[in-house]
């Protein structure tokens, strides 16, 4: 069994990142920036927003986080995100999700220009993603194929089972994973919460990627031998034992899936660190297609 381990990956993606801003750095160029906007004070999303701005300053990016108050209405939101389009010093930007109820999250993302969509959520985006084009795509999928490709796990002709389809990672990764090319040519099943027999489903995946976000929902028995997985899940489960209160949870039971597994991802240190990689490198591919 081989551990997919994200952390390591993420390191090096980030150093080689870094090796290209220095080589900017010294041409005299403009370095990449990138803004994260954040509305409200959820703890989560303060701490993702937080490791961002943080890879941000590791590899030499400039970047600018937006705090904005959980009142924020929708125009507040969408005024911001124009004087965001129209600042030429910002190559990429995001607006961090879960946003308040007041705010109609579409409308929000459909206002980012395309071409500073480092999420790669705007359906400009989306539908290029979806024929083969060149395009930012989402952080979490992109990490995903490149863990694959830099393990060089062959998907080709494999029965791939996505398990959730949320717009930011089932259905994308559906997508990704049945396109042509490598990582792709797989046969892909899409499973949600109407799903029937779902075991039935995931015990013939050659490769499972679970992103629903229940904590230890994919089991021994679910899988077959040899299967390759991939969990995306990250939900805090309460733990007094923790200095933090809380620990992190995927969605896989690791201790006995990994037992019958070729390749799997840790949670922590698999997908979610290659999450934050991504978005750099899309904040990279941003600038370069500025200059
Ligand atoms: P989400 O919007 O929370 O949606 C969950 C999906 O799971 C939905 O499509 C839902 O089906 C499906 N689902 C729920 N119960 C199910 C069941 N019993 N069987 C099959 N499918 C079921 O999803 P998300 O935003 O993609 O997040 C999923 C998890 O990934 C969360 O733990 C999140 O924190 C984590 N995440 C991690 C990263 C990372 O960087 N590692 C990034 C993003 C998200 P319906 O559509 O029918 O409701």
């Amino acid at each position: 069994m081989v551990i997919l381990d994200g952390k390591k990956v993420s390191n090096d993606i980030k150093n080689e990142i870094k090796q290209q801003v220095d080589k900017m750095k010294g041409k005299g160029e403009k370095v990449p920036h990138l803004a994260a906007v954040i509305v409200g004070n959820d703890g989560a999303s303060l701490t993702y927003v937080g490791s961002k701005v943080r890879a941000c300053e590791r590899v030499g990016f400039e970047s600018t986080m937006v705090r904005m108050s959980n009142t924020t209405s929708e125009i507040e939101l969408l005024d911001k995100i124009e004087e965001l389009n129209q600042n030429d010093d910002i190559d990429g930007f995001i607006i961090q999700l879960p946003l308040p109820p007041q705010i109609n999250t579409q409308k929000v993302l459909m206002a980012v220009d395309p071409s500073k969509d480092v999420d790669g959520f705007h359906p400009e985006n989306f539908g290029k993603m979806a024929l083969d084009m060149s395009t930012f795509i989402p952080a979490t999928p992109f990490g995903i194929l490149e863990l694959l490709d830099r393990y060089g796990v062959e998907t080709k002709g494999k029965h791939t089972v996505v398990i959730g389809r949320s717009h930011i990672v089932g259905r994308p990764m559906s997508i990704l994973m049945g396109r042509k090319g490598f990582p792709g040519n797989s046969t892909v099943t899409l499973t949600h919460s109407h799903t029937k027999n779902i075991t039935q489903i995931t015990s013939q995946a050659d490769i499972i990627i679970s992103a629903l976000g229940v904590p230890n929902f994919l089991k021994a028995e679910m899988v077959k031998d040899d299967v390759i997985i991939i969990d995306v899940g990250i939900t805090r489960v309460p733990d007094d034992s923790s200095p933090k209160g809380y620990i992190i949870t995927g969605d896989v039971d690791f201790t006995n899936v990994s037992k019958k597994a070729s390749y799997i991802t840790p949670v922590p240190g698999g997908v979610g660190p290659m999450t934050i990689a991504m978005l750099l490198k899309n904040t990279l591919l941003a600038r370069e297609q500025r200059m």
